[in-house]
C-alpha cells in the first residue's frame, strides 16, 4: 500500500490519483459544486464576485479554471489572474504584458547562445574538440 500525506489537511492516507485524501476530495467537490451553482445564478460574476459568494479560495477556483471544469461558457466574466503580475485576464497564463516582456527575455537568451555558437565556430576549436572526443569516449 502507498501511503502518503495529504498535502491539504496533513493526514496520512492510501495515495491516488488525486494525490490528496478522500475528505479533502470532498471538500473539494464541494467547492466545486457551490462554484457551478453559484455560476449558474450569477453567469456574469467574476472571479473574486465568486469566490466571494461561495466562500471558496480564488486559487482553488483558478485551479478549476486551469483543470477546465470551470470554462468560458459557464462564467464568461471569469477571468484568470496573469501567474506573473496577478492581473486579470481572460485566457492563457501570464497576460500580454507579461508574455512580451517574457518573449524580450526569451529573444535575448538567443542571441547570447547564437554569439557564443559564433565565437566557437570562429576559432574552430571548441567543434572539433568535441567531435574527437565523442569519438573515444565510445
Ligand atoms: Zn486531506
Ligand atoms: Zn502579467
Amino acid at each position: 500500500m502507498n501511503l502518503s500525506n495529504c498535502p491539504q489537511c496533513g493526514k496520512v492516507f492510501v495515495n491516488n490519483s488525486y494525490n490528496i485524501c478522500p475528505a479533502c476530495i470532498r471538500e473539494i467537490e464541494d467547492h466545486y459544486r457551490k462554484c457551478v451553482e453559484f455560476l449558474r445564478k450569477n453567469r456574469d460574476s467574476t472571479l473574486y464576485e465568486l469566490s466571494e459568494g461561495t466562500g471558496v479560495s480564488v486559487r482553488l477556483i483558478t485551479r478549476f479554471i486551469r483543470e477546465g471544469r470551470i470554462g468560458a461558457k459557464d462564467a464568461p466574466n471569469l477571468m484568470l489572474p496573469c501567474e506573473s503580475c496577478g492581473e486579470l485576464i481572460k485566457d492563457g497564463s501570464i497576460c500580454d504584458n507579461c508574455r512580451s516582456k517574457l518573449s524580450k527575455d526569451v529573444r535575448h537568451l538567443h542571441e547570447d547562445e547564437r554569439r557564443r555558437t559564433d565565437r566557437n565556430n570562429h576559432f574552430g576549436f571548441g567543434s572539433t574538440y568535441m567531435k574527437d572526443r565523442d569519438k573515444f569516449g565510445k
